[in-house]
């Protein structure tokens, strides 16, 4: 029998403290949700390793210390209202569900989001609410957001997500770039001014909508 929980603490020990995950809150949750639960059954024995993982329709499972780094950009404290693009197999939305108040995610395929909400929910999860569609417009019946993160990469950071955002530093953590490589990007918003950083390289599946990528992988038009 494969002893998940020796193996959750020692990616957290190895993985995380040993790079810069600092946040106390961030690494007690990447100790108490079990990833192996989001995994195909044939991949669980690889719940824990240092690297993404498949999860169907082409789309993969983040590495955990992206989850753990992009989580801890977002600076939570307990009483957040977050969005997610992209629930994916749901992980994101589990560890953000433990550090936030509510959680709002958005995915753009039915199959995972109903596969992802069966698991949040068998887990106890009940603090947060699974959309089908396209997440590069974000969810304007339900903004503001105190946070927005988004799993997959974008060509540029989509408007709608900086104009959902609170006045109140409301945060935007958001992969941008193309098919070769992106950056974390964080976008802080203060009044009606953008603060913009540039992070870690990184590397992530398409974001694909109306502000991502085209369904064939290419940015849209130019727009004048
Ligand atoms: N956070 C996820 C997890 O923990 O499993 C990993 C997400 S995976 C790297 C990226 C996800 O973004 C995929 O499930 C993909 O279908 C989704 N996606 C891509 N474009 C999207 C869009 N415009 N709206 C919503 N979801 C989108």
């Amino acid at each position: 029998m494969v002893d998940f929980a020796a193996l959750r603490q020692k990616m957290v020990d190895e993985q995380l403290k040993a790079r810069d995950i600092r946040d106390m809150r961030v690494l007690q949750a990447m100790n108490h949700v079990p990833r192996h639960e989001f995994v195909p059954p044939e991949l669980q024995h690889l719940a824990y390793q240092d690297k993404p993982l498949p999860i169907g329709e082409n789309q993969t499972i983040s590495q955990p210390y992206i989850v753990a780094l992009m989580t801890q950009m977002l600076q939570l404290e307990g009483h957040e209202r977050v969005l997610e693009i992209g629930t994916g197999c749901g992980y994101q939305t589990a560890v953000l569900c433990e550090l936030a108040a509510y959680v709002y995610s958005l995915e753009r395929f039915a199959l995972l989001a109903d596969r992802a909400s069966t698991t949040l929910a068998r887990l106890g999860y009940d603090n947060l609410d699974i959309h089908v569609g396209d997440g590069s417009q974000g969810l304007p019946d339900m903004e503001p957001f105190d946070a927005i993160i988004v799993t997959a990469a974008a060509p540029s950071i989509p408007g709608p997500l900086v104009s959902q955002l609170s006045p109140n530093q409301g945060r935007l953590v958001v992969p941008v770039g193309d098919s070769k490589g992106q950056h974390i990007y964080i976008v802080q918003r203060i009044g009606d001014k953008n603060k913009v950083k540039r992070t870690i390289p990184v590397r992530f599946v398409p974001l694909i909508g109306r502000f991502g990528f085209r369904d064939d992988g290419n940015p849209p038009p130019a727009t004048v």
